[in-house]
């Protein structure tokens, strides 16, 4: 089997461990209310995501970081592109932005943070092992 980059499996939201497993339980564009289903343990694999209770709340520093990112760049992009518009243009923008990519920054957190400090390393063998072959 192909080794699964660690870049192309933050992108898509896969499990640390095997690279194939889903991390969320819905694709966004299927169920974009569901967004913030997670699953408890990986469905290819099995390995447990949250290693105790309240551990994605860590998430929320991530979470700050990817915010902030798109505040200033919003701001930045108003500033140069846009001639420096009013200050109501930035106070409904820059706020309008932050809650269009809640969703993306809510999942990507969760999966930066897990692959950060869920202590969980790449196994390709859990890759290529079937779901539910322990009987
Ligand atoms: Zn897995």
């Amino acid at each position: 089997m192909q080794k699964k980059s660690v870049g192309s499996a933050i992108l898509n939201h896969k499990c640390p461990r095997c690279r194939t497993g889903d991390i969320f339980q819905y694709p966004f564009l299927q169920k974009p209310t569901k967004f913030t289903a997670t699953y408890k343990s990986c469905p290819h694999c099995g390995v447990q995501y949250e290693q105790e209770p309240g551990f994605f709340v860590g998430a929320m520093y991530v979470s700050y970081a990817f915010t902030m990112a798109i505040l200033l760049g919003t701001a930045f992009i108003l500033y140069n592109f846009f001639g420096d518009p009013d200050l109501i243009v930035y106070i409904t923008t820059v706020p309008a932005v932050v809650l269009l990519l809640l969703p993306i920054v809510f999942r990507y957190s969760r999966t930066v943070f897990l692959y950060g400090f869920g202590g969980i390393s790449y196994n390709p063998e859990a890759a290529s092992k079937a779901p539910a072959d322990n009987s």
